[in-house]
């Protein structure tokens, strides 16, 4: 099933505030709200993509994953299921309780005290060049993540004062309530609204990170690629992923290489390949040629009689392999250049050559080729 952008489904723009986002989602709750569309199920459809897309971008962790993974991301760090429809007659209040109940509590793993939470994990994308995949290379990427708020050390208490125990719940995280839905009486628990389920309070919120803990921060991360890897490849850098919550381990960072083409070779797996342009005579007669690899220059013998389009190969003069020994093999494929502006002497000399050769001299490719033009004209 697809998904709309949540974005478009709240009508705002990509940088949205929080504010504007909540203001944005008020509007539109209020003007699907399945109590004032009695029997609209397209209003009650509207409700639920709208309540999904404000679940996922009022969160900063999950909005963060939804940037960064898109519908992927947001679902990752629990995102809101709606399964059938058939609520129509529930009031607001009743739409989170009976979600809480049938799908096991979307929102702090059912209605128990909210532990701690492993960080987002980040993607970055990092171009490289031809040789730096091949021989691997050190590089900083700089990403922008959040961390913990360095003045509070996460806590969003601003320093000097704790996070107190939730006077509504105790420091359980959860709250009991009996509610009245379209399938009778239902004793619920579900999470604390006064703490959001984390059992604690902030008194003072720390003013550097406005409570939250956390802070955004621009971070240059060393990363070590490996020689072979190739476009598409994916590294894993453990624990350099946005911080964890109430003292969870950070998530993981993910580098998406891609390779810039190289203006002589191309690659194969772990072969390369280039073409190689000789002279005709050279191609007749045969000649040591220099050619070009990945290590600077190698010796290439030529023979003579090579025909355009042979290809030579080099042994373990390709791409190191990723996993495993040795290298790939380089393939040079030559390319016989025809003269152009010859002058009256050099036609004179190609036309006695030409006639000098005997018909045992042209290649047997050559001959059977016009041996069946010739069959193709005698029908
Ligand atoms: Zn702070
Ligand atoms: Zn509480």
């Amino acid at each position: 099933m697809s998904k709309r952008d949540y974005y478009e489904v709240l009508d705002v723009s990509r940088t949205a505030s929080e504010d504007e986002i909540k203001k944005a989602y008020k509007k539109l709750a209020k003007k699907y709200h399945p109590d004032l569309n009695p029997d609209s199920k397209t209003a009650e459809e509207k409700f639920k993509e709208i309540n999904e897309a404000y679940e996922v971008l009022s969160n900063p962790d999950k909005r963060a994953g939804y940037d960064q993974f898109g519908h992927a991301g947001a679902n990752g760090t629990g995102g809101f299921d709606f399964g059938g429809g058939g609520f129509g007659g529930a009031d607001f209040g009743g739409f989170g309780d009976i979600f809480d109940m049938f799908f096991g509590g979307a929102h702090g793993g059912g209605g128990q005290r909210r532990g701690p939470q492993r960080g987002s994990d980040l993607r970055v994308d990092l171009t490289i060049s031809f040789e730096e995949a091949a021989f691997g290379v050190e590089k900083d990427v700089e990403i922008p993540r959040l961390e913990n708020c360095d003045v509070c050390g996460g806590s969003g208490a601003e320093p000097g004062t704790q996070p107190e125990t939730c006077p509504v719940c105790h420091g359980s995280g959860k709250v009991r309530s009996a509610q009245a839905t379209p399938f009778g009486q239902f004793q619920t628990v579900k999470t604390c609204n006064r703490c959001q389920g984390t059992g604690t309070i902030i008194e003072r919120i720390c003013k550097h990170c406005d409570g939250s803990g956390k802070v955004r921060k621009i971070r240059k991360i060393h990363v070590k690629i490996p020689a072979g890897v190739d476009s598409a490849s994916r590294l894993r850098v453990a624990n350099e992923g946005e911080a964890g919550e109430l003292g969870g381990p950070p998530g993981d960072l993910y580098v998406y290489l891609k390779v810039r083409p190289h203006k002589v070779f191309k690659r194969n797996n772990d072969d390369v390949y280039c073409e190689f342009l000789i002279s005709f005579v050279q191609a007749a007669l045969g000649f040591e040629a220099e050619v070009p690899t990945l290590d600077g220059k190698a010796k290439l013998t030529i023979p003579e009689g090579t025909q355009t389009g042979t290809s030579f190969r080099l042994r373990g003069r390709g791409i190191p392999k990723l996993r495993g020994y040795g290298r790939g093999d380089q393939f040079v494929k030559v390319k016989v250049v025809t003269p152009t502006k010859l002058s009256d002497e050099q036609k004179k000399m190609l036309r006695e050559l030409d006639a000098s050769l005997s018909e045992n001299q042209q290649s047997e490719k050559t001959k059977g080729f016009f041996n069946k033009v010739k069959d193709a004209f005698m029908g």
